[in-house]
C-alpha cells in the first residue's frame, strides 16, 4: 500500500510540461486530452486521468484538453457509453468547452496514412490466420519468424488493402500489418497490426466501413492531428511508445506529440479494469454499472460519493510513475471529509426495537429541537416529535451487559438525544422464542433537552424515533466489492468470483428514519447519527418507498492509521 503525500502538489507530469513551455517547445502550446474508449462506464481511475490531462491543461494560460472518444473497436462500443462519459465527465465538474473529438472522424485520413505506409514499403497485406500470425510472433526468449506474404509488391499490397476496405474478404482473411522487425526484443515492434477486417456496424459511421485501424495506429495519429502536445497515458503503454514514434516519424507528421506514462490508480478491496467491471454486469454479481458497490464514477455517484470527494481524494493520491494500491480508506476518508462539512443530520433507527415510556402520557406528544449540523448554526434546527412509544436500536440495550457496555441496560438511566433521560425498567419477551420485543421505561419530565437539573450525569446518549411519527425505510449497507485487498483475477478476466465478497449488501427493509424525511430529494446526502453516512437512492427511492444507501461509515480508519503513524514518528 502507498502512503499518499497530501502535501503533492506538483509531479514529474507538471515539472515536465513547465520545463516544455519556458522552453517554448511546441511554440508554446499546451494541448492535452483524454481519450476513453467508449465501450463500459468510467470508474474512479478514470478520474484519475480526467483530473490530470484537464488540470494540467487549466493551470497554464492557453492550455486546452480535448475529450476524445477512441472508438476504434464496433463490436464492442455503443453510443449508450459515449452518453453515459459525458454525463460523467461534466459530473466531475470538468467542461470540455466544444473540444469533443472521434476518432471515428478521422478514419479516411487514417486510411489515406495507411496507403502512404504501403507506398513506402513500410506495410503490407498480410494473408496468414491469426492462430499462424500468433505462431510466427515468437516469444520474449526467441525472434518471430517473417512472414511469407512479408515481400509483396506494393502495387499488390494497395490492391488488396483497396479490396478489404470494400468488403471484398471476410474477417480474418486478411490484416495490414506495419513492417518493421521480427526479430525486435520488443513485441510490439513485430510487425503490429494496422487494420483489420471487421464486418460490423459503427456506432458513428454506420456500415461505411468494413476494416478498422488498431489502437496503436489510431491513437498516435490522433493524437497528432489534434495538435496535442503532451500524451499522457498509463503506465502499460511504456512498451509501445517506440511504435507510437515510429508511426509518427515514418508518417513524417508535422505534429509529434510526447508520449508520458504515469501510474494507473488501483484502491484496494475493488478492480480497476473495465473488462472485470463488464464481467460483474454481465453475470449478475451486481445490479448494473450504477450498482453502488462499483467503483464506477456512476456507481460512487450513486452510493453518495461527491464529485469533490472524487478530486480531493486525487489531488490526495498525486501522480506518479511506479504502480502501487491506494488505501479504499483513503476514498472513504475524502468522503466523509466532505460529507462532514454539508450532510445534514438526521435521526434513523435502522433494526428497530420498540421501547414504552411507561410515565408519559397515551394522547401526548410534543416536538423537540434538533440542530442539522453541530457546528454549522446557518444550518438551522428542526423539530422533532417525541411520544410514548419510541423505537432505538437493538444494539442500544443488553440485558446482562458486559463491562463496557454503557448504553442502555435494566435499571440504567441513559440520555435520548436531543429529548429527556429515561431509565429501564422492565423488558417484554416473546413467550416462545424468548426474544426481546419491548422495553418499558420512565422518562424524567425535568431532563427535557438531555440535561438533568440536579447535575446527575449518564454515560450514554442513545438515537431514536418516534414509532407513530417515524417512516419506514429501506436501508441498503454497502461493504467492499471483493474480500481481499487485491483480488485475484486471471488474465482474460474471467476469473475472480472466489474473491467476491458474499456480503457485499445487506438490505434492510423495516428501518425507521425520522419524519423531516418525508420527501427527501434523490440523491441528497445525510448523516444518520452515530451510524454513517447515506444518500437517498437516485434510482429506487420515491416519496411512497424511501431508500437508503450508506456511502460510508463515520469510524475513519484513515485518519486513525495517519494519527497512529504520526505518534509513532513523534516518538
Ligand atoms: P480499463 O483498463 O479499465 O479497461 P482502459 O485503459 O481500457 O481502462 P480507456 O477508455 O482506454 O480505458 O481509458 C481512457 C484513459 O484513461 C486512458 O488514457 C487510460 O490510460 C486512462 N486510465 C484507464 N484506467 C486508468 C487507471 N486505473 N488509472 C489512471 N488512468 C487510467
Ligand atoms: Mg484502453
Amino acid at each position: 500500500m502507498t502512503t499518499p503525500d497530501s502535501s503533492q502538489s506538483s509531479d514529474f507530469i507538471r515539472t515536465i510540461i513547465s520545463e516544455d513551455l519556458r522552453a517554448k517547445k511546441n511554440d508554446g502550446r499546451l494541448v492535452t486530452r483524454f481519450p476513453p474508449e467508449p465501450n463500459g462506464y468510467l470508474h474512479i481511475g478514470h478520474a484519475k486521468s480526467i483530473f490530470l490531462n484537464f488540470g494540467v491543461a487549466s493551470e497554464h494560460q492557453g492550455g486546452i484538453c480535448n475529450l476524445r472518444f477512441d472508438d476504434t473497436n464496433p463490436s464492442k462500443e455503443d453510443t449508450k457509453y459515449v452518453e453515459a462519459i459525458k454525463e460523467d465527465v461534466k459530473w466531475l465538474g470538468v467542461d470540455w468547452n466544444d473540444r469533443i473529438f472521434y476518432a471515428s472522424d478521422y478514419f479516411d485520413t487514417l486510411y489515406n496514412y495507411a496507403i502512404l505506409l504501403i507506398k513506402k514499403s513500410k506495410a503490407y497485406v498480410d494473408s496468414l490466420s491469426a492462430e499462424e500470425i500468433r505462431a510466427y510472433r515468437g516469444t520474449l526468449t526467441e525472434p518471430g519468424k517473417n512472414s511469407p506474404w512479408r515481400d509483396r509488391s506494393i502495387e499488390e499490397n494497395l490492391t488488396l488493402f483497396e479490396r478489404m476496405r470494400a468488403g471484398e474478404f471476410d474477417e480474418g482473411t486478411h490484416v495490414l500489418r506495419t513492417k518493421i522487425d521480427m526479430a525486435s526484443l520488443n513485441m510490439n515492434m513485430r510487425d503490429p497490426t494496422l487494420y483489420r477486417i471487421r464486418k460490423v456496424p459503427h456506432h458513428r459511421t454506420g456500415n461505411k466501413w468494413h476494416i478498422y485501424p488498431m489502437y496503436d495506429f489510431t491513437h498516435c495519429l490522433s493524437d497528432s492531428i489534434e495538435g496535442v502536445t503532451h500524451s499522457l497515458c498509463t503506465l502499460e503503454f511504456q512498451d509501445h511508445r517506440p511504435l507510437y514514434d515510429w508511426v509518427l516519424d515514418e508518417l513524417g507528421v508535422e505534429n509529434h506529440p510526447q508520449q508520458i506514462e504515469f501510474a494507473r490508480l488501483n484502491i484496494s478491496y475493488t478492480v480497476l479494469s473495465k473488462r472485470v467491471l463488464h464481467e460483474l454486469v454481465d453475470r449478475g454479481n451486481v445490479s448494473g454499472w450504477d450498482d453502488p458497490r462499483m467503483p464506477t464514477l456512476h456507481g460512487l455517484r450513486r452510493r453518495g460519493y461527491t464529485a469533490k470527494s472524487i478530486r480531493s481524494f486525487c489531488d490526495r493520491i498525486g501522480v506518479a510513475k511506479r504502480d502501487a494500491v491506494v488505501d479504499m480508506a483513503l476514498l472513504e476518508h475524502s468522503a466523509r471529509e466532505d460529507l462532514n462539512h454539508h450532510a445534514p443530520r438526521v435521526m434513523a433507527v435502522l433494526r428497530p426495537l420498540r421501547l414504552v415510556i411507561e410515565n408519559y402520557p397515551e394522547d401526548q406528544d410534543e416536538e423537540l429541537d434538533a440542530p442539522n449540523h453541530p457546528n454549522d448554526e446557518t444550518m438551522g434546527i428542526r423539530k422533532i416529535p417525541f411520544s410514548r412509544i419510541l423505537y432505538i436500536e437493538q444494539d442500544d440495550f443488553c440485558e446482562t451487559p458486559p463491562k463496557k457496555f454503557f448504553r442502555l441496560a435494566p435499571g440504567r438511566e441513559v440520555r435520548l438525544r436531543y429529548a429527556y433521560l429515561i431509565t429501564c425498567i422492565g423488558v417484554v419477551k416473546d413467550e416462545q422464542s424468548g426474544k426481546i420485543i419491548e422495553l418499558r421505561c420512565t422518562y424524567d419530565p425535568t431532563t427535557r433537552g438531555g440535561s438533568a437539573p440536579d447535575g446527575r450525569k449518564v454515560k450514554a446518549t442513545v438515537h431514536w424515533v418516534s414509532s407513530i411519527h417515524s417512516l419506514q425505510a429501506e436501508v441498503r449497507l454497502y461493504d467492499h466489492l471483493f474480500t481481499t485487498p487485491t483480488p485475484k483475477i486471471t488474465n482474460d478476466g474471467k476469473d475472480f468470483t472466489s474473491n467476491l465478497n458474499p456480503r457485499s449488501l445487506e438490505t434492510l427493509q423495516d428501518a425507521r428514519v425520522e419524519p423531516s424525511l418525508k420527501s427527501a430529494v434523490p440523491g441528497t446526502h445525510y448523516q444518520f447519527e452515530r451510524h454513517a453516512y447515506f444518500c437517498v437512492d437516485r434510482v429506487d427511492s420515491s416519496d411512497n418507498a424511501l431508500v437508503f444507501n450508506r456511502t460510508v461509515a463515520l469510524r475513519d480508519t484513515w485518519s486513525k492509521a495517519q494519527q497512529t503513524k504520526t505518534k509513532i514518528a513523534g516518538k
